[in-house]
């Protein structure tokens, strides 16, 4: 996801305009959704994603590990080759330039009060809209150099992936839940793939009778044959035949 300015280029983090090449809210939500019904099916304890560790976290009341899922950010600075230090590797441009290492001490910079100023930007600018959010606890608004659109009443500052966040975190609430509790009885989440899938049944998800060009059962938002109807997306999961290849 990136800005265009207006002179074309992509270096500052300003205006309302993405590029073409950029995702949408609704395919980011759709990817991370169908992604993540992979996962918690086949993968959960064997393949890491940033993305949903850093929710399971939040959803278990741990810090999440990622800047762009907390409340506050600011230690995820840039340093050029140069000796510049940037408050952010998002932010490399002039007006987020701390200083330079050769002249100012690296702990100075890091530890300064604008320094810190951005990483509580990240909470005290959320619009109302995020903080009347119900997943917020997972979301706390993404990060700031996405957030150009206005909300629905016209407030500044709403993340341009809001709707995507939203699908996402809404769709995995159930498991998170689920893998949280495990956590907190002191099992693996990796437990949740037995019961996923057995679940699968008694909430009808029944991907043999869904046609390709269907949503997706799994509630995705993509057609299933864009989905778990691709070959080979379902190999491994009950009821489904097995890939004996082992590739
Ligand atoms: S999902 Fe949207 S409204 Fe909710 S916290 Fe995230 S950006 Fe804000
Ligand atoms: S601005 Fe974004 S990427 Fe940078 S530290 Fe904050 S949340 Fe992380």
């Amino acid at each position: 996801m990136e800005r265009v300015n207006e002179d074309g280029s992509t270096f500052l983090q300003e205006g309302d305009t993405v590029t073409d090449r950029s995702v949408t809210a609704e395919q980011l939500g759709g990817f991370l959704i169908a992604v993540f019904e992979e996962w918690v099916r086949r993968d959960v304890g064997r393949v890491f994603v940033r993305h949903f560790d850093a929710a399971l976290a939040n959803w278990a009341g741990a810090p999440p590990g990622s800047c762009v899922s907390s409340e506050t950010c600011g230690q995820a600075l840039a340093l050029e080759h140069n000796g510049d230090l940037y408050s952010c590797d998002h932010y490399v441009e002039p007006r987020n330039l701390l200083g330079n290492i050769r002249q100012t001490h690296m702990i100075e910079l890091v530890a300064s009060d604008r320094q810190r100023r951005f990483g509580q930007a990240k909470l005290e600018s959320l619009p109302r809209y995020c903080w009347e959010c119900e997943v917020r606890f997972a979301c706390h608004g993404g990060c700031p150099k996405n957030r150009f659109v206005e909300t629905l009443d016209g407030e500044p500052g709403l993340n341009y992936l809001c709707a995507g966040y939203k699908m996402f975190f809404k769709h995995v609430d159930p498991p998170m839940r689920m893998m949280a509790d495990l956590l907190r009885q002191g099992q693996a989440p990796a437990e949740i793939m037995t019961d996923y899938t057995g679940a699968d049944r008694c909430r009808g998800i029944q991907f043999d009778r869904a046609g390709r060009n269907e949503p997706c059962p799994c509630g995705s938002g993509l057609k299933f044959k864009r989905c778990h109807g691709r070959s080979n997306a379902l190999a491994g999961q009950p009821g489904q035949p097995q890939n004996r290849s082992g590739s």
